[in-house]
């Protein structure tokens, strides 16, 4: 009876239940913030949430999530985790997926959410494939303060995103896939081709840590409203939206550089 109620409530767009996956290992860089954003922002609309903490072994009510978080970690907290991801998380996304789930997934988790991750030492990490990317570790680091432009396919306002990238990783795009948007500023996928991050259907991939979601609220909306499948009243901004705009202002300007 509880179940139906609760099915009835979830049914109705009054309750968001965020996954959250390895929480205790791929959460790096300020990521723990993307699930409080995620949380706040759907609590000023009026929806009680529920976060499921999606560990190794763990998939309980997996089925029930409507936006699944996957944050960053080392390559050694990568290979702690991908033989789960493969074996008891594989499945259930992939099904997550069909039935329009939203998804975030940020630096190491963005990678094993492709196709697989190399090492440096040249260690191939398979990932799960749900975004058409390939990612082999460089020489140099990427690290810094990044600006992109969004695609406008994304209806963006404003167009930017800002964040931080700390990654050795170098992400090639497939065809599968669009890039969450153009580095302004920044190394972003592979420091080469200008892309930053890949979209696919309700799928986002990024390297931009921070965390992520405070500064870009325009960015938190889009995938709840993609989670839930409805348009969200709008909020005031402002705050957030100063935040970012300082970041971006300091970074284009290139005073920092001074
Ligand atoms: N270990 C991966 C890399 O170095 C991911 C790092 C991260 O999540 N910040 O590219």
């Amino acid at each position: 009876m509880a179940a139906a109620i609760l099915e009835d409530v979830r049914a109705l767009g009054h309750r968001l239940t965020i996954g959250w996956l390895y929480s205790d290992l791929m959460n790096i860089y300020g990521d723990r913030g993307n699930i409080q954003t995620l949380i706040q922002r759907a609590r000023w609309r009026g929806l009680e949430v529920r976060v499921l903490e999606l560990g190794k072994g763990a998939s309980e009510g997996i089925e029930t999530v409507d936006v699944f978080f996957f944050g960053g970690g080392q390559d050694k907290e990568q290979e702690l985790v991908y033989d789960d991801l493969l074996e008891t998380k594989a499945i259930h996304l992939a099904n997550a997926m069909q039935r329009g789930a939203a998804f975030l997934a940020v630096c190491g988790g963005y990678q094993l959410l492709g196709h697989y991750y190399q090492t440096a030492q040249g260690e191939r990490l398979p990932g799960i494939g749900l975004l058409d990317v390939r990612t082999v570790a460089g020489g140099k680091r990427c690290i810094g303060d990044v600006v992109i432009e969004s695609d406008a396919e994304l209806g963006l306002q404003p167009r930017t995103l800002v964040g931080f990238e700390n990654h050795s990783g170098r992400t090639y795009l497939g065809d599968g896939v669009r890039p969450l948007g153009r580095v302004r500023r920044g190394n972003g996928n592979n420091g080469e081709d200008g892309s930053e991050g890949a979209v696919s259907g309700n799928i986002f991939g990024t390297y931009l840590h921070g965390s992520l979601l405070p500064k870009n609220p325009h960015l938190t909306d889009l995938i709840l409203s993609r989670a839930l499948n409805r348009e969200l009243e709008p909020l005031d901004d402002s705050l957030e939206l100063a935040a970012h705009n300082w970041i971006k202002d300091r970074e284009l300007s290139g005073s920092r550089r001074a």
